[in-house]
């Protein structure tokens, strides 16, 4: 994977910087996570840092890519009742993602969403039609991966080899580890608190940061892939 610049964040910026550099075709990447619990051994931002962490991959991969401020709150009502989850709702997310894609389009023609958190994909995924139907040039990344959906092995290793300060592994316990098709209804009517008590969706216990770097390599690769064909006729 090519490393070449540092990642360019928005916030470090001043509002002439900003216009040049737009001026030039630049991207802005917004990452969209989530404040959520992850079971008893991971943080609530783990969704917010993995969305960081992948533009901060994109942006080191292109001179062209400015970062902007995370949204760190999402529609996160399937985790309520765990202690910390800060939910702002779909209805809310859609409006933000919308709002926020009208107003950064006012600087930036290009625009990629890299959204970390699978409970905004249907707003995230609603704003950008309406955004796109607008005639801006909006990009939704949603990063995938195989295996435990929730504070199970990826997220553990991903962050493991992020923040391990943050990841407290002695406390990851096995959770529920049936597929997602079989506790689907539970989760539907009455979130992740019907399904397991642990709050995880899956087993971190043997989550490695080698196994985390090698997931954050592909999905970064993924991103970098999209922005590239998707940016082919004004690549410099
Ligand atoms: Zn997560």
């Amino acid at each position: 994977m090519p490393a070449q610049s540092p990642a360019v964040l928005l916030a470090e910026l001043t509002s002439p910087e900003v216009g040049r550099r737009a001026a030039g075709g630049a991207i802005l990447a917004v990452p969209l996570g989530s404040t959520e619990q992850h079971g008893a051994h991971l943080p609530l931002s783990t969704d917010t840092d993995v969305a960081l962490a992948l533009c901060r991959r994109l942006g080191e991969s292109r001179a062209d890519v400015i970062i902007a401020p995370p949204l760190a709150y999402g529609s996160s009502g399937e985790h309520a009742g765990f202690a910390g989850t800060l939910s702002i709702g779909r209805v809310a997310v859609e409006l933000i993602v919308l709002e926020l894609g009208r107003s950064a389009t006012d600087t930036f023609e290009h625009l990629v969403f890299v959204s970390a958190h699978g409970g905004n994909t249907e707003a995230v995924t609603a704003a950008v039609r309406t955004l796109r139907a607008e005639s801006r040039d909006v990009l939704l990344y949603l990063p995938r991966w195989e295996g435990d959906p929730h504070a199970g092995h990826p997220e553990t290793s991903m962050m493991l080899d992020l923040a391990p300060e943050l990841v407290q592994l002695d406390r990851a316990v096995r959770g529920d580890v049936r597929s997602l098709a079989e506790t689907w209804p539970l989760l539907r009517s009455g979130g992740v608190r019907a399904v397991t008590e642990t709050g995880v969706l899956g087993d971190p216990t043997h989550a490695t940061a080698a196994a985390g770097r090698r997931l954050l390599d592909v999905l970064a690769a993924r991103l970098i892939d999209e922005v590239a064909t998707w940016c082919l006729p004004v690549l410099r």
